[in-house]
């Protein structure tokens, strides 16, 4: 059986020309392939694996996994899913409900899906000077901006330079800035599925999980902030949609991502299960062995999967 990862899901929009998504077309006809092919895991299927390591009788079985609450779960896959028959695991951040601001790393992705990627690129540039890099990662940044540019720096250099290169605490400043510069809104209520929605679609049978509280690369926590980043989510998701079976998706995933205090934290949080991102199937003995960082497919590595 195999897990699949989504994130955005949609229609072309024409005010966000470069935004990076999967097409709901292509959404559509990658479900059609997975019902010919094996067809999907029930909730009961899984729930067996879950309790006794117990395989779906049909092995290449696909579940259905959805990263970071954008508001076109609600608006796009709910309604294909439900129209299907089929249950879906969402993963959500909770800090857009507690702040209503959204997450830095979705505030990049509308900035890089409105604005031509070498106007972003030297805008962003202009905006970060050196000394808002700290020093272990000033000589690489160095390297990188002034040397080694062979074409025109685009999304991927603007991305790197305010997820990876730039202090976590100049960061929001300097998307707030560029916000303002190109004209693009932050809207925190029309950006993700909403607490009623989230209510709704666990209503109809859909799974909520938790996906921490910002979205952080948990390693690069300590083990008290980690905690609070997993409890503290729970405890948004319960007072929304009530308790029930706790699951997580580890964000950015990869196993750089998380390290053994997130475990710790997912066991005292009583979470049953977690999903990594690492390309392979789910297996009987992961049941065991990977119970807090089962294997996950992207979407693109599938036929219909590539974002547009
Ligand atoms: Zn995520």
């Amino acid at each position: 059986m195999r897990a699949i990862m989504y994130h955005y899901v949609r229609e072309f929009d024409p005010a966000r020309p470069h935004f990076r998504f999967l097409n709901i077309a292509n959404f559509r006809r990658q479900l059609d392939l997975f019902a010919q092919e094996g067809g999907f895991v029930t909730r009961a299927e899984w729930d067996d694996f879950l309790a006794h390591g117990r395989m779906p009788d049909i092995p290449g079985k696909v579940i259905l996994t959805f990263d970071d609450a954008m508001s076109c779960h609600y608006t796009h896959v709910f309604p294909e899913l439900a129209a299907r028959g089929l249950w879906g695991l969402f993963y959500v951040s909770t800090q857009p409900y507690a702040t209503g601001r959204m997450l830095d790393v979705h505030r990049i992705h509308l900035l890089c899906g409105t604005v031509e990627g070498t106007e972003l690129y030297a805008r962003t540039r202009a905006l970060v000077s050196e000394d808002m890099i700290p020093h272990a990662r000033r000589a690489a940044f160095r390297q990188e901006t002034y040397t080694s540019q062979t074409n025109r720096p685009g999304v991927t250099e603007v991305k790197r330079l305010l997820n990876y290169f730039i202090d976590e605490n100049c960061r929001s400043q300097v998307i707030d800035t560029l916000g303002r510069d190109f004209g693009v809104a932050f809207d925190c209520n029309s950006f993700y599925v909403t607490p009623d929605q989230l209510r709704e679609m666990a209503a109809a049978g859909m799974a909520i999980g938790a996906h921490t509280v910002s979205h952080p690369v948990m390693s690069k926590l300590d083990p008290a902030q980690q905690q609070r980043e997993i409890g503290d989510c729970f405890a948004c998701l319960d007072a929304i949609c009530g308790s029930g079976t706790r699951s997580y998706a580890h964000p950015y995933g990869g196993f750089h991502s998380f390290d053994a205090a997130t475990l710790k934290a997912l066991r005292d949080n009583g979470v049953a299960f977690a999903f990594n991102v690492e390309p392979r199937d789910i297996c009987a003995a992961d049941r065991d062995k990977a119970q807090l960082f089962l294997p996950r497919h992207d979407c693109n590595l599938f036929p219909h999967g590539a974002a547009d």
